[in-house]
């Protein structure tokens, strides 16, 4: 079964090289490395020079003699700060952080619970069907070397994605779609004491268009904030300018269409009934991820969980993930819960039972994509 100090060992040796999104390119390497060692094709894709980082994203092919189909697991090799100086601490179930840093489980529990399971299956000579493996760059900047992969590429028609906070064993089959959203108001300045008369405040009238506008929670699929704003050069000027950040998302399009399209509209009216001019500026950031029950990936989700003995839990998040960017190029992706705790902040961490159950469960989907 799992070999529960190496697992442990190769987990603390990932977390402790440095991969702060953008700077990935030593793990990069080292992962290549630890791939080529058993028998895996690897390549990396030009996402590095497209992104301005030190790495692209890498796809390691292993081929099976298995019959099943074809499956891709997705993890991604970039962490958030403060990253830097990570020291895992191994101390009663647990893996910590020295407690300066973050841990970095989120990603690295996934991938090395994925080496993990390929050396089992390797010394016990368990036969597998062709498994294709993508670790991604960037994902902690909004999923930028998922976004930049050729999915061509890819023989997969199903993939799993081992990036979920919860439970080994919730199986994320829902979450949003994403528009990013910056308001800006322009007015005219003047001088605040002289002639307020000949300006047009644009914080004002800004200030006046977002409290018509709805914020925070829609309906139970539909959400949307105001994130940061900023406007103004000085105190005793009429601001000329106010530029607002915010977002929707929804786990239905036609809502997130919708909503989006009802923000600008009451935006601009808004600033342009009061003598300024509106912009607003919408960049989609992901498609919604939304598997049925009975979609293959998520029945051999579920069959290896509860092989494994662990309770399958179908579920959605409020978030994307590179499962997000999958699953939008048609093939469908779930993202798998690896026990990952309190990550982005200095607290994280994840009990050696739940890295240690990632590795098992993910040699069962193996198993059962085999027989598929
Ligand atoms: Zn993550």
């Amino acid at each position: 079964m799992v070999n529960r100090e190496r697992l442990i060992d190769s987990f603390v040796k990932m977390v402790e090289i440095e991969s702060v999104s953008g700077r990935e390119g030593r793990f990069k390497d080292y992962l290549a490395e630890l791939l080529r060692q058993r028998g895996l094709q690897v390549m990396e894709d030009q996402a590095g020079q497209a992104l301005g980082g030190d790495a692209g994203n890498l796809l390691a092919a292993w081929p099976g003699s298995a019959k099943g189909p074809a499956i891709l697991f997705c993890a991604h090799m970039d962490t958030v700060q403060p990253g830097i100086g990570i020291k895992a601490c191994v101390t009663g179930d647990r893996i910590t952080s020295a407690g300066d840093t973050i841990l970095g489980a989120d990603d690295k529990a996934g991938i090395a619970a994925l080496l993990e399971a390929i050396d089992c299956i390797n010394e016990q000579n368990l036969s597998h069907p062709d498994v294709e493996i993508l670790f991604t760059v960037g994902e902690e900047q909004g999923l930028q070397g998922s976004k930049q992969f050729d999915y061509q590429l890819l023989k997969a028609r199903m993939a799993f994605a081992l990036d979920g906070g919860g439970n080994p064993g919730e199986i994320i089959i829902q979450s949003p779609c994403q528009n990013e959203i910056e308001y800006t108001a322009y007015g005219k300045s003047a001088h605040a004491g002289i002639n307020p008369e000949e300006g047009i405040n644009a914080i004002h009238i800004a200030s006046q268009a977002l409290a018509a506008m709805p914020c925070g929670r829609i309906d139970e699929e539909t959400t949307c904030n105001l994130g940061i704003i900023e406007g103004g050069t000085a105190r005793n000027i009429v601001a000329d300018v106010c530029r607002v950040k915010g977002e929707c998302r929804s786990l239905k399009r036609s809502k997130l269409d919708d909503l989006t399209n009802r923000l600008i509209n009451i935006f601009k009216e808004e600033v342009e009934k009061r003598g300024g001019r509106a912009e607003v500026q919408v960049t989609f950031l992901y498609p919604e991820l939304r598997l049925d029950q009975d979609e293959p990936v998520v029945q051999i989700a579920v069959r290896a969980a509860e092989k494994v003995g662990l309770k399958p839990v179908l579920t959605s998040t409020g978030g994307g993930s590179d499962a997000s960017i999958i699953n939008g190029q048609g093939i469908p992706c779930v993202n798998l819960g690896i026990g990952m705790r309190q990550v982005h902040t200095t607290n994280e961490y994840i009990l050696i039972e739940d890295l240690l159950k990632d590795a098992e469960y993910i040699m069962e989907i193996i198993a059962q994509a085999a027989q598929a």
